[in-house]
């Protein structure tokens, strides 16, 4: 089924959901804003971010981080991480995430934590976006094909209108690590 979800909505979300979590005016607060460097949530705050937007969407955002999940597949993130730093194809993952880090945001030799602290209220946004490009084929309860949004900004079917879910945060993050590996991986080898 289709997307219907549109980034500035969802950016527009997580600026308010922060807003109330770190007591500042959704005016304060960037989507360029890093999360933690520049508004300074911290790792109880990053779980509550992610629940509070997971309920709002009705989705089940990654618990688990990008490069955990490249350890996961790969059996090391040797690819991934060498001395404890992104690499080249590192970098290039965490690019082709759900989070869509930027090439701009990124450089090789950020350690993870580096990472994590650059992420943005639009990467946030992002990952929660692209997470709906996981919808099922077909409504589960009419069979329907298309996905819309209702007035509260859900996304429900459209002809039934029940609440749509996207595969699990965690199932899409580490199928998409292992598609990067094997379009990208193997060609090096
Ligand atoms: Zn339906």
């Amino acid at each position: 089924m289709n997307n219907p979800l549109d980034l500035e909505h969802v950016i527009a979300s997580t600026r308010e959901i922060l807003a109330q979590l770190l007591v500042v005016s959704a005016d304060e607060i960037d989507e360029h804003s890093s999360i933690v460097e520049d508004l300074g949530a911290d790792s109880l705050d990053i779980v509550d971010l992610s629940f509070q937007l997971g309920r709002q969407y009705g989705c089940t955002l990654p618990k688990t981080s990008v490069l955990d999940h490249a350890v996961a597949v790969c059996g090391d993130a040797g690819e991934f991480l060498a001395n404890g730093r992104i690499t080249d194809s590192g970098k290039a993952l965490l690019e082709q995430s759900l989070s869509a880090y930027t090439p701009e945001q990124l450089q090789a030799g950020m350690q993870p934590a580096q990472v994590f602290a650059a992420t943005t209220v639009r990467n946030w946004a992002n990952q929660c976006r692209n997470l709906f490009n996981y919808l099922p084929a077909n409504c589960p309860d009419c069979g329907a094909h298309q996905a819309v949004l209702n007035d509260r900004q859900q996304v429900v079917c459209g002809a039934c209108s029940a609440r749509l879910v996207p595969a699990d945060g965690d199932e899409v993050s580490r199928q998409l690590v292992e598609q990067f590996v094997a379009t990208h991986v193997q060609e090096t080898v």
